[in-house]
């Protein structure tokens, strides 16, 4: 089969920490390879120092940005390690008053490890963080200039390629792989299924245990979020609202609710796995962490009340990621490269394809659905409230969600024909990004953010 996919579904889909896959989970990895290849070159490390610029150091406080650098540092892993451990990794340090790399006590406290610089020009990337080590007499040993490209990946700066431009060659389109299903009287399903044994080179039985593996992250991320109460850290002091919001659905609902009640559990399923991500709890980046209440949150939903078997709703997700990889080929999935269009935007094409997929739509009205999705988020602006992934995140999650379902809706009503394709508009997608001013793109300059200061 010809190979049309740039990544795997994999890639896209990560097990992660919140609340930000480009400033939580994408610069703990950096840290945790700067880590090990430090171990790796056995260099005589005595001090290390990581200067957080551009949108990384605008936003990296409320993102608990230098926390997830610092566990990264100590050696901690986004999906194996104690989540209280992972956030504890700063308080471990100041207890200690240094942390071991190796065998070698490197002293000092968290504030000498982590710096900011705030200006935003000259940089290759918004989320760039630069590492050093240094020897016992001060000399540079090892240093690494690094981007946080969005959805948790991350470049070195010299690789680093404007968005839309970082996979040299044909770019993935819905249009080709729309045509190359019809020729191969191929379901989108079975397209990438096939696509993802030919990427990765694995059966489709080991495909289908990860995805499974993904669903379950997600569900007991839906699960995790509806017992919790209380507020949420930062001091924007948000109170949780996911179970809150449920008990009143269960017990008094509205006659909107009464009509939609579908519409409102999906809601409360977004808010409840945003809530987890915002509380640096652990998520699939679907495909950012600010974005990954809304494809679980559908999901759940239909898996509750379409009845579904766990297997055929896993399986939606690679039918959702092939939409995500479109939007992460010929533009970003970062909110500091295009704004929220490219994080909760795409988050509510991928829900609404796999909405589409799992009432049986056909190819033409799954990717209508994904269409639709997408372009009624074109122009939406990144301007998180204080730096925190929470207001307007959590809630717009919550919409999106309710979004994604009208568009699959919409979608399943028509006969797939459409003007638009999905190509096209994430075309625009990239280009609206490019000409939004950085005040929109999660530097909290802008917008929401200078509401509430
Ligand atoms: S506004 Fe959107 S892109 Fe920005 S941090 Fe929130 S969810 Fe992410």
């Amino acid at each position: 089969m010809e190979l049309l996919i740039k990544q795997s579904a994999f890639d896209l889909l990560k097990i992660g920490i919140g609340p930000s896959s480009s400033h939580t989970l994408g610069p703990m990895r950096m840290a945790q390879s700067f880590r090990n290849r430090l171990l790796e070159l056995e260099l005589p490390v005595h001090k290390i120092e990581v200067i957080l610029k551009g949108s990384l150091a605008l936003t990296g406080e409320g993102h608990l940005t230098p926390n997830a650098v610092i566990a990264g540092l100590l050696g901690f892993d986004p999906v194996l390690s104690d989540i209280e451990k992972i956030q504890g990794a700063t308080l471990e340090v100041e207890r200690n008053h240094g942390f071991f790399l190796g065998e070698r006590f490197l002293s000092g406290g968290a504030d000498n490890l982590v710096k900011f610089d705030k200006v935003l020009t000259g940089l290759r990337h918004p989320n760039t963080a630069h590492f050093y080590a240094y020897d016992a007499d001060g000399k540079l040993i090892l240093d690494k200039e690094c981007c946080s490209i969005g959805g948790g990946a991350w470049l070195l700066a010299d690789s680093v390629k404007p968005a839309g431009s970082r996979n040299v060659g044909e770019k993935l389109s819905s249009n080709a792989i729309l045509k190359y299903c019809q020729e191969h009287s191929l379901s989108l399903l079975d397209f990438a299924y096939a696509q993802e044994e030919c990427y990765l080179k694995i059966e489709r039985e080991e495909i289908k245990a990860k995805l499974l593996y993904l669903w379950n992250v997600m569900k007991a991320a839906v699960e995790n979020g509806l017992q919790q109460e209380g507020h949420l850290p930062g001091k924007l002091n948000v109170r949780r609202r996911a179970k809150r919001t449920r008990d009143r659905y269960m017990n008094r609902s509205s006659q909107l609710q009464k009509a939609i009640p579908t519409l409102a559990k999906a809601n409360i399923y977004a808010l409840a796995v945003s809530e987890e991500n915002a509380s640096g709890g652990r998520i699939v980046t679907a495909p950012t962490c600010g974005a990954c209440g809304v494809v679980p949150g559908v999901l759940y939903m239909l898996w509750e009340e379409l009845k579904l078997s766990e297997e055929l709703i896993a399986e939606s997700l690679l039918v959702a990621s092939l939409f995500g990889n479109i939007v992460v080929d010929r533009a970003s999935i970062s909110g500091a490269e295009v704004g929220c269009q490219g994080e909760v935007g795409t988050a509510c094409a991928m829900a609404s394809a796999a909405a589409c997929f799992l009432s049986g739509g056909t190819n033409s009205q799954i990717e209508s659905a994904a269409e639709a999705a997408l372009e009624h988020h074109l122009g939406l602006t990144c301007d998180p409230v204080m730096g925190l992934v929470q207001v307007p995140c959590i809630e717009r999650n919550a919409i999106a969600a309710g979004t994604a379902i009208n568009s699959a809706n919409l979608a399943l009503l028509g006969d797939g024909d459409h003007l638009i394709s999905f190509d096209r508009c994430v075309d625009t997608l990239r280009e609206t990004g490019t000409d939004m001013s950085d005040k929109y793109k999660e530097t909290s300059l802008g917008g929401l953010a200078t509401t509430h200061c």
